[in-house]
Formats: C-alpha cells, sequence, structure tokens
C-alpha cells in the first residue's frame, strides 16, 4: 500500500474517533451515541426519571442558599456550539465550598440550556415523577482539585452539575429570561457564534424563589463521550417562562448556519440500574418563614425538657 494512503487512512480513523458526528437526530441521535462513545451505553448514565419516592432523605445534605449564585463573573461569553447555547464563564466564578453540600470543592465553568420543539412541547432531560417539562438549565462545575474543566471531565469525582427545569406558564415575560433571549439572539443564533457579554450578570438572577427540595444522584454528561463524572443536583422547582419565550428559544436558533433549526436537544432518559437518589431533610414553613430540622429538634427537647 502506497505510504500516503496509509497516511490518509489512519488519519481519518483518528478524526471518527475523536470527533464522530453526534446530535439529536434519528440518524447521529442519542440511540446511536454508544456506536462511537462506548461509555454511552454504560450503567450509571444521564439523565433518568427522577422519583422522589424512591429518593433516601440524607440528614448530611445541607440545603442550598441561593447566596452561592450571587457572585458574576469578571467575565464570560455566550456560544452557540451547535448543540445548544451556552454561558461561558472565563473569569471570577463562585465557588461552592461545603462539604454537607457537595464533596469537593467545586468552581462554576459553564451553564447551557435543553429544551422542546415549541411552546406546547416537552424537551427536559431529566423527569421529575415521570413528568417532562419545556427545558432544563444546567450549571456545570468542575472539582476545583482539577484546575479546569478539560482535566476533570473524565474522572468520577470530576464535575457537579445543578439542573432546573424550565416550564412554560409565566403570565408575563420573564425579565431575566428575556435578557438571556436577546443576548443570545444577538452573539449566539447561528452554529459556532460567540459573543462575549459586557453587562455581566449572577446565575441567580435565572433561579427560581424556591431551592429547598432538590435530589442528588451520581450519572453522567449527557451528551457524547457520556463520561460517568457527574454528581447531579436536580431541583424540584422550576424556573417559569412565558410562552411567547418558549417559542422563540424552540424556533429562532440553529445548529448551523440557518437550515436546520436547533430543538429538542435532550437526551431521553436512562435505567437507574440501582444507583441511590438522596435528597434532604424538608423544611418546614409556617407562613413567610421557615424553620430547619434542626430548629424543630432543638425546640423539642425544649418542651420535653420542661414537661420532665
Ligand atoms: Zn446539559
Amino acid at each position: 500500500m502506497d505510504f500516503k494512503i496509509v497516511i490518509t487512512v489512519l488519519c481519518c480513523v483518528v478524526v471518527l474517533t475523536e470527533g464522530a458526528t453526534w446530535d439529536y437526530s434519528a440518524e447521529h441521535g442519542p440511540s446511536k451515541w454508544g456506536d462511537d462513545y462506548p461509555t454511552c451505553n454504560a450503567n450509571s448514565q444521564s439523565p433518568i426519571d427522577v422519583v422522589g419516592s424512591v429518593a433516601e432523605i440524607d440528614h448530611d445534605l445541607d440545603l442550598v442558599d441561593r447566596r452561592l449564585f450571587w457572585n458574576p463573573p469578571t467575565a464570560m461569553s455566550i456560544a452557540n456550539n451547535g448543540h445548544g447555547l451556552v454561558f461561558n464563564i472565563e473569569g471570577g466564578a463562585y465557588e461552592i465550598n461545603n462539604d454537607k453540600l457537595l464533596p469537593f470543592t467545586a468552581v462554576l465553568a459553564q451553564y447551557h440550556f435543553h429544551w422542546a420543539s415549541s411552546k406546547t412541547t416537552k424537551g427536559s432531560e431529566h423527569l421529575l415523577n415521570g413528568t417532562q417539562f419545556f427545558g432544563e438549565l444546567h450549571a456545570v462545575h468542575f472539582n476545583k482539585k482539577y484546575g479546569d474543566i478539560g482535566t476533570a471531565i473524565d474522572k468520577s469525582d470530576g464535575l457537579a452539575v445543578f439542573g432546573w427545569f424550565i416550564e412554560v406558564g409565566y403570565p408575563q415575560p420573564n425579565l431575566d429570561f428575556s435578557n438571556f433571549l436577546t443576548l443570545a439572539l444577538s452573539g449566539a443564533k447561528y452554529g459556532q457564534n460567540s459573543t462575549s457579554i459586557a453587562s455581566l450578570f449572577s446565575l441567580e438572577t435565572f433561579l427560581p424563589p424556591g431551592l429547598d427540595v432538590y435530589y442528588r444522584y451520581q450519572g453522567s454528561l449527557t451528551t457524547p463521550p457520556c463520561h460517568e463524572s457527574v454528581t447531579w443536583t436536580v431541583f424540584q422547582d422550576p424556573i417559569y417562562i412565558h410562552e411567547d419565550q418558549a417559542e422563540i428559544l424552540a424556533t429562532m436558533f440553529y445548529e448551523d448556519d440557518g437550515s436546520k433549526v436547533m430543538k429538542n436537544n435532550y437526551r431521553p432518559i436512562l435505567p437507574l440500574n440501582g444507583r441511590k437518589i438522596t435528597t434532604p431533610p424538608r423544611l418546614v414553613r409556617s407562613g413567610a418563614s421557615a424553620v430547619s430540622p434542626t430548629i424543630i429538634a432543638s425546640l423539642l427537647t425544649c418542651i420535653i425538657g420542661y414537661f420532665m
């Protein structure tokens, strides 16, 4: 065989194995990912149907304080990577350093969105008690000890992803979501577009009022190469947006230069395969105030002590 042909064949093999085409179509979609990315066929994959009734209460898990997400980055951009819309955090991101919330110090790297094909269809990745939502926001953090997301991405303790469902039903436009749509339409409408963001803002602006209830399990990236490196935190309360905003997201972005609408960019659920889902103890709410289980236990001790 001619030497040049050997080189050409080797190069093609490398290209095929390192960057095989994947998308959400019938031809290259989720059911085919495992052909080129074998980990996608492994046993601890994401997303899953998060069934609250099988979740175990973990008394060692802290509640999530929304102040964690207040700090805006010092530099960020928005990108259309051909599979979704991504806010890349390029400096000054917040860290989560609480071993009762995550088993490692986690640094925000990016957040991105998955969604349906119209305001009336469903495109979240996780399900909650069998229910799918319009979309899902994923905040991706890496384990600080690995230094960067690229090094952490295939380590078993490499990533922590926080997920929030997105649902249609807000009576007027959600202004924070409008800000995202405006930025995305101006700088990330077409595949491989990317634009720096001048007016920096925090992830907290997107979040729903309630962060008390969440579910934790060990899973994977929901896109190839599907590394099983993710400590997942899926929140119960969704982010509500207006139906017009859902329609914009579902119809006005493209995977390429304008012929292929970006939609249905979600992976269907996969089996739990014996993995454990945990959840922190529930808050007991009285009116507007919240009482933690620790405080309730202290009060009970006092009351019992009084009568003994
Ligand atoms: Zn995602």
